[in-house]
């Protein structure tokens, strides 16, 4: 994720050179407040890290190395998932939360940026096991964690299972002080939000659909004219039959093939999906209904076998699960993990259109060569911010002890995702800069005026 340092002093150069941003700020004062905004933005304020000690069913002691690192709570408190995963470290963590506290600041959310992650491979332990090290996570944490200060949810190896039994555990340490906030991505019944758990893959879908549909049909004319290449991109697929792969299958890429699969506006085929362990493929389109239901009868995992395919009478050909990235399709929906696309596959890349659904899935060089052929990029940080939207929404209904329909928290959430899009797109196709250069744009000249207005610059 060095690209992301990159980019947020690409942006804060970009933001500084242009007069009417804070003009107050003149020569030498310019200088020094654009090397303070470069050491605030890059470095976190905390890293907090500690070894879960846990007694494992068969009596063995481990100890098992956990973090929560705090980026930034300048515009409120601390909010990001926790993951838990074997390739978890200090400096995953420390960019994720990076991450967030660009994301929550690009789509208006009253939060800064967190992230937590626990060094583990969640299928090598009980229910027991990970309920223990749920409760011993908020234990060691537990200073640090709280409604107003910093508001973990889920992320990849977590689920409302987990966060249920976090905040149950936030809610023995402190009797009688409010819990209900304390962690978002809840089960329905403690507390959380209708819509939660498909929010990020229906924002992603979402992000994609008003894009290459909405926005170009209301704006047809004007980006007929104009000379940027991301315009004639989107222009070229729009209105056509799109044949769209996608990449993971958990909780985001099963919604987001679903909702590509399901969608009046534009003319999908999902001709392919993947998992951990495979690729499937039909050039007519894939039955994503049944996939989905064989995954949740089977541990979240597509069938992998003719026989697993026969059973369930789902027809598709059984692929090498990294052929999917390289395949002759118009989108790739990206819903696994980082840096899959790399200086390895990317001259293979034919995709014209990529969704970022997991974070950082396209490494720096990666990025550049793709943004260079002009591919148009939909980024992790505009187009994966359902989740902690309506983690917002489930924060405010605890809050308020009301709660919405699924209507209304589908309605809001799109609805924001509209009002971040109509504020970037215009300038994204009116400029050479490529989307995500422009959302961090957006972020940072926030981030940046609300630090100067807290006095931080001095
Ligand atoms: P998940 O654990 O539910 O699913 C991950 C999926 O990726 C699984 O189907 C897994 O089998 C598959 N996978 C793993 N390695 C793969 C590989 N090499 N090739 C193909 N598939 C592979 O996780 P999720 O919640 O769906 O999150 C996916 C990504 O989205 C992560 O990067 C996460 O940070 C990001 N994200 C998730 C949320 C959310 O609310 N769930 C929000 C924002 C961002």
């Amino acid at each position: 994720m060095q690209r992301q340092q990159t980019i947020i002093e690409e942006s804060l150069k970009a933001i500084m050179e242009d007069e009417d941003f804070l003009p107050d700020l003149k020569a030498q004062t310019r200088e020094q407040a654009y090397n303070s905004l470069v050491a605030l933005l890059s470095t976190p304020n905390h890293i907090h890290k500690s070894f879960l000690r846990i007694t494992t069913e068969n009596g063995t002691i481990v100890r098992i190395p956990s973090f929560r690192v705090q980026h930034s709570d300048t515009v409120g408190p601390y909010k990001g998932g926790i993951r838990f995963h074997e390739s978890v470290d200090e400096d995953e963590v420390s960019n994720l939360a990076k991450l967030m506290t660009l994301k929550n600041a690009l789509h208006e959310l009253p939060f800064g940026g967190g992230k937590g992650g626990v060094v583990i491979n969640p299928k090598e332990y009980s229910i027991k096991e990970l309920n223990l090290i749920c409760k011993k996570y908020v234990q060691y944490f537990n200073d640090i964690l709280g409604p107003d200060k910093d508001i973990p949810a889920p992320d990849v190896g977590t689920g409302e299972r987990e966060m249920d039994w976090m905040m149950g555990e936030f809610k023995n340490i402190h009797p009688g002080e409010p819990y209900r906030n304390s962690f978002t991505g809840k089960s329905i019944v403690n507390g959380g939000s209708l819509g939660r758990r498909e929010a990020t893959g229906k924002g992603v879908y979402y992000t994609f659909r008003y894009m290459l549909h909405d926005f170009v049909n209301e704006h047809k004319k004007w980006l007929a004219d104009t000379e940027n290449t991301f315009a004639h991109t989107a222009l070229d697929h729009a209105g056509k039959k799109l044949k769209v792969a996608v990449q993971g299958f958990g909780n985001l890429g099963s919604v987001a093939a679903l909702e590509a699969y399901q969608c009046n506006h534009l003319q999908n085929r999902v001709v392919a999906v993947s998992d951990a362990n495979v690729m499937l493929y039909h050039s007519d389109g894939l039955d994503i209904p049944g996939l989905v239901q064989f995954a949740k009868e089977h541990d979240g995992d597509l069938p992998s076998t003719e026989e697993d395919l026969n059973e369930h009478e789902l027809v598709a050909e059984i692929k090498n699960r990294d052929d999917l990235l390289e395949m002759d399709v118009d989108v790739l929906i990206l819903a696994a993990l980082e840096d899959q696309i790399h200086k390895d596959n990317m001259k293979n890349i034919q995709a014209k259109i990529i969704v970022e659904g997991a974070n950082g899935p396209i490494t720096e060089e990666a990025d550049r060569y793709l943004a260079d052929k002009g591919v148009l990029i939909v980024p992790d940080i505009l187009a994966n911010a359902g989740g902690v939207i309506v983690s917002y929404y489930e924060w405010v209904q605890g809050r308020e002890a009301q709660f919405m329909t699924e209507d209304q928290v589908f309605e809001r959430l799109f609805d924001k995702l509209k009002g971040t899009m109509d504020t970037i797109l215009p300038q994204f196709f009116g400029d050479p800069f490529p989307l995500r250069q422009n959302c961090y744009i957006h972020s940072v000249t926030k981030l940046s005026t609300i630090m100067y207005r807290q006095g931080k610059l001095y």
